[in-house]
């Protein structure tokens, strides 16, 4: 390992450690105390290290400038503070493996928990790399964890070596990408960039420029409830209605599960209910505005053209919307 490596892993290992884990059920931004103080800890250290115009700004997030060594537009670097709310995040015991023989992982405190090159292709080409996993209860939040330590390295590298020119460098920790509430409205104009990139996950070397533009969809199928003894002629089951909103729906196009790279899909999340009342959940994806408009009008007509079968139920279809291509 080189230096740089080791700084790498330790800063990794040490912002893994710390939970800071965000929580959609909370109203606060950001959602969680934890990452105010993993936010804090972050703009103590930039400014140890000499970096110009430290500030965590009232919305939760920590803003820093490497000042210029040479002419040159404003770079932002960005990363995320907070991890994954669907698994523990709770007493991280990060664990760094030297020199990956290429076979399977397995876990301290897991026995029985593999992770299998054979699985996970991407990883038989780690083989001869330093991996850094969890112990095998917890996650390890290296999303986005790595890319928090990888921008701390480069800006300790750059700010104790003036020698090597770069023009104004402008950094940013944001709070809560987990759950999509990461980038306050403010944060464009406070960060001041000309250019800016996020270090996130994905393969080394890829650059991600869009993404998919995106609406949730609740359907709710509200249906006559009668005792089962003296339903004839008036029982109105909102679990029929509900199968026939999903059956009408495109399948062997447009889901996730048989579509791929540009195409949009209408994706059911969820379906959760009972006879008097079904509530189903909808995810709709498209890279075009116009096509995800589409898809809204799919899932419209659909319930619109049930509900005209059954004037007796009560059929609502509420479209909101989640986030757009970034391009
Ligand atoms: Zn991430």
């Amino acid at each position: 390992m080189t230096l740089f490596d080791a700084e790498l892993a330790t800063r990794l290992t040490r912002y893994a450690a710390l939970d800071s884990q965000s929580d959609a059920a909370s109203p606060t931004g950001p959602s969680t105390q934890i990452q105010w103080q993993i936010l804090r800890l972050l703009a103590d250290e930039l400014t140890q290290i000499g970096a110009a115009e430290v500030q965590v700004t009232e919305y939760g997030t920590v803003l820093a400038t490497i000042p210029a060594t040479a002419e040159g537009p404003t770079i932002g670097f960005l990363a995320h503070v907070d991890t994954a709310p669907q698994f523990n995040a709770t007493g991280v015991k990060p664990r760094t493996i030297e020199r990956y023989n290429g076979g399977d992982i397995t876990f301290p405190d897991a026995p029985g928990l593999v992770l299998s090159p054979a699985e996970f292709p991407y990883l038989a080409t780690k083989q001869g790399h330093t991996l850094i996993t969890a112990s095998g209860t917890t996650l390890l939040g290296a999303d986005d964890k790595a890319g928090v330590a990888i921008i701390m390295t480069a800006a300790r590298h750059l700010l104790e070596n003036p020698g090597i020119p770069h023009g104004p460098i402008r950094i940013a920790f944001t709070p809560d990408e987990e759950i999509g509430r990461g980038v306050d409205k403010r944060l464009p104009k406070d960060l001041a960039a000309d250019f800016a990139y996020t270090f996130d996950g994905g393969a080394v070397g890829e650059v991600e420029y869009e993404s998919f533009s995106a609406d949730g969809a609740v359907v709710t199928v509200k249906g006559v409830s009668i005792h089962p003894g003296t339903a004839m002629g008036r029982m109105v089951n909102a679990i029929t209605l509900a199968s026939k909103i999903i059956a009408a729906l495109p399948h062997s196009t447009m889901t996730p599960e048989t579509t791929a790279g540009r195409d949009g899909f209408i994706h059911a999340t969820d379906m959760t209910g009972g006879a008097s009342e079904m509530k189903m959940h909808f995810i709709l994806r498209d890279f075009e505005r116009d096509g995800l408009a589409r898809k809204g009008e799919i899932l419209r007509q659909v319930c619109a053209a049930l509900q005209a079968t059954e004037p007796r139920a009560d059929i609502t279809c509420t479209i909101t919307p989640q986030y757009r291509n970034m391009r």
